[in-house]
């Protein structure tokens, strides 16, 4: 947390808020996608680490914590999984289990009820069509119970490797701040970026903008004047404010500082 001795380096790449061409309705359509593809460096190297952040050891997990954090978050589900698969460990045990014990479990996570009944069915039909594995193609994923696109590109992209576009909430509302598509509707979010962005890069990109909006690019209040990617967002002002001790103040997570750093601001103790 910055002091009032705190001294700032204002980065010369600093913009005027509301002059972005994209915001002027003046960006080509081959600026865009450099630029998406830009602010996908930068967000890899602002967060080298990005990843799903939900714990599993196998596809039936993933599968099951990603139903689970529907209305809620990773860190919750990921104190009630060890519970839930040390009690059911697979499809074929969860496909058994007795909703009312399910829903003890997983209670915390909220829409218990649903999500329990949903868990059972999905395991049933993986049991009964899928000979007990989880499958891979999106097609039979959506055709699960309580399985949408989301939950089905999560999948596939942590657990078997296929690249695939998680737009989320995080994801939606970043694409729309940084002018990468007008869309609300999560498919033509989707389509929009995949059209951007390239394919072998859909997964860790997915990982990388949600890391950017749980850290920096918050719903309510955004740390534009803390952000590395304020020189290539047409809503830098717009979503948060741009004074930068104010902006550092909102910046969250284990390394504030390197954010702090990526977006030139220079923190000094005065002495
Ligand atoms: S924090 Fe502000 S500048 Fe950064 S991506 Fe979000 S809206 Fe744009």
């Amino acid at each position: 947390m910055p002091s009032s001795l705190t001294r700032y380096t204002t980065p010369a790449t600093r913009p005027r808020p509301g002059t972005h061409p994209a915001r002027r309705g003046t960006e080509s359509a081959l600026a865009r996608t450099r630029r998406a593809r830009r602010i996908n460096r930068t967000l890899a190297r602002a967060y080298p680490d990005a990843h799903c952040e939900l714990t599993f050891r196998s596809p039936f997990e993933l599968l099951v914590a990603t139903v689970l954090s529907a209305q809620c978050t990773d860190v919750r589900v990921n104190q009630v999984t060890p519970a839930l698969f040390r009690r059911f460990p697979g499809p074929a045990e969860m496909a058994q289990a007795p909703q009312v014990e399910v829903e003890e479990l997983i209670r915390s996570t909220g829409f218990y009820r649903a999500k329990a009944r949903n868990i059972i069915a999905l395991s049933e039909r993986i049991v009964g069509e899928h000979g007990g594995e989880v499958p891979r193609d999106l097609d039979s994923l959506v055709a699960l119970p309580g399985v949408g696109r989301k939950t089905a590109h999560v999948v596939r992209g942590n657990a078997f490797g296929v690249p695939g576009l998680t737009v989320d909430t995080h994801f939606g509302r970043l694409s729309r701040r940084l002018g990468l598509s007008s869309e609300e509707d999560p498919l033509r979010i989707e389509k929009d970026i995949a059209q951007l962005i390239e394919k072998s890069e859909w997964t860790m990109f997915s990982h990388r903008m949600i890391f950017h909006g749980r850290r920096v690019c918050h719903s309510r209040r955004a740390a534009c004047g803390a952000c590395f990617l304020a020189a290539d967002c047409p809503s830098f002002g717009e979503a948060g404010p741009t004074d930068p001790a104010l902006a550092e103040s909102l910046l969250t997570g284990d390394n504030v500082e390197h954010l702090a750093r990526m977006a030139g601001l220079d923190p000094e103790e005065e002495s």
